[in-house]
């Protein structure tokens, strides 16, 4: 994902900081120019870069050593602060109506990821409860409508579409009427892009706006477009007023600038990110948990909260007790696998784990991918359902016969007998996170 080179790089530049008791100037300057050199590199806007610099400086000679803290944690701390000031200091949460429906408008250029994502979006809104309307606005780019209606379906959303030959305003106010009809609560407009920013667009959008009066227009814009995304974002700030953005494709391998310069830039918040091209790939974003992701703790938090929505809560508990009793068989790993496929990519879910975030790129390095699955799948499918309740009886013959069934070879289901025995002691562990967060015992 996105982030990756930058946060080597802030790592090392931490790692070089040698100082002990009262932190100097020069302790602060190989480690500050390394720090200066890393965003620069990922391509966050030349100002953001000096002005962040200059206040970790600032924070690092001015503060006091805490009696708790060594030099170098101290240091740390600052940068994740200072970070996380700089992605938006706190999460930046959707305005909801006072008198539904809540009505988002999302605006960006062509080929950002607007549609898919007032798809994502609904689909994230309608876990929370609410009951949207997707409202099919891009009668610009060909496809769109039918793109919408495909998502729609995919989703179970309703959409709300007037072909091409009516024009957007027009549709945005019926879609209003239609939200009333279906209950809904929360209406999605899709509006159209452009290639470029120009008059037209800008005039389209500025009427939808004056006749819905949108409580949240959102800018959708690609992260792998670098600093260009800022300068659009600056543009649709000032020509139309925007409450937040969208980035989407941070999964890709976009340095990252973005998302880090956008909020300094513009003033305004990203709201959430796009990690995927899958449907549920739309993550609310964390400025503290992002920024400790960056720096390369990890975020367990996110984690569980994925555990949270992804896992059927009576299932978890079935499979807990199963765990308990010691009754765990590849049957349930076979399941809990499909579990974690549906989580996201392993990819996704190793950057979460701290300390695992640079796992990823070996693991990038050592082609292990999402075929993984597959394999494994494939083993379990050439089992016997007694040899799946008891492993423990797949014996030399057994594990020749099994492989020769599924096309693979001994060692393979040698290696995911070794996992499964791996994945019983580590989903003990999960499992007790998993419960309590669903007590409360971290606040989400
Ligand atoms: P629009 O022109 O702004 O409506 O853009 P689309 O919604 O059609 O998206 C353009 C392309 O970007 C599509 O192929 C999407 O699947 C892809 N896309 C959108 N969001 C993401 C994301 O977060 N990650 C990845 N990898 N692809 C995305």
């Amino acid at each position: 994902m996105a982030f990756e080179n930058l946060s080597e790089r802030l790592q090392n530049a931490i790692k070089m900081f040698r100082g002990s008791g009262k932190i100097t100037e020069d302790d602060l300057k190989a480690p500050l120019r390394e720090v200066r050199m890393a965003l620069l590199e990922a391509d966050v806007n030349f100002k953001v870069v000096k002005d962040f610099v200059t206040n970790i400086k600032e924070r690092a000679l001015g503060e006091t050593v805490q009696q708790s803290l060594t030099p170098g944690q101290q240091i740390i701390k600052i940068v994740n602060d200072e970070l996380t000031q700089l992605l938006g200091g706190t999460q930046s949460k959707l305005t909801v109506a006072d008198k539904p429906p809540t009505v988002i408008m999302l605006v960006g250029l062509q080929g950002a990821g607007k549609t898919t994502t007032a798809g994502k979006l609904g689909s994230l809104l309608r876990k929370k409860g609410k009951k949207p309307l997707l409202v099919a606005g891009d009668v610009y780019r060909p496809a769109a409508i039918k793109q919408l209606q495909v998502l729609g379906e995919q989703l179970s959303l309703p959409v709300f579409a007037l072909g091409d030959q009516v024009s957007p305003v027009e549709i945005a106010r019926k879609a209003m009427d239609k939200a009333f009809s279906l209950a809904c609560d929360t209406v999605i407009i899709d509006t159209a892009g452009r290639l470029h920013i120009n008059e037209e667009l800008m005039d389209e959008l500025r009427n939808i706006k004056a006749a819905v009066n949108p409580h949240e227009i959102l800018l959708v814009v690609d992260a792998m477009t670098g600093q260009d995304a800022v300068t659009v974002a600056e543009s649709f700030n000032g020509e139309l007023g925007i409450d937040g953005l969208i980035v989407t494709k941070l999964d890709g391998d976009a340095r990252g600038g973005a998302v880090l310069s956008v909020k300094a830039v513009t003033g305004r918040p990203v709201k959430f990110v796009g990690m995927g091209e899958k449907l549920d790939a739309l993550e609310p974003f964390h400025p503290d948990r992002m920024a400790s992701r960056i720096l390369g703790m990890g975020d367990i938090l996110s984690l569980i909260e994925k555990i949270q929505s992804t896992t059927d809560l009576a299932k978890a508990l079935e499979m807990e007790k199963k765990l308990r009793k010691d009754e765990f068989t590849l049957e349930q790993f076979l399941e809990q696998m499909q579990q974690v496929k549906k989580m996201g990519s392993l990819e996704t879910i190793l950057g979460l784990i701290p300390g695992m975030s640079g796992i990823s790129q070996k693991l990038k390095e050592a082609n292990v991918d999402e075929k993984e699955f597959d394999r494994v799948e494939a083993i379990i499918r050439s089992m016997t359902p007694k040899e799946r309740r008891h492993p423990d009886i797949i014996n030399g013959s057994r594990r020749k016969r099994i492989a020769a069934g599924c096309g693979m070879r001994v060692q393979d289901v040698n290696k995911l007998l070794k996992n499964f025995e791996e994945s019983k002691k580590m989903m003990k562990k999960m499992q007790g996170m998993a419960k309590f967060a669903s007590k409360g015992g971290f606040k989400m």
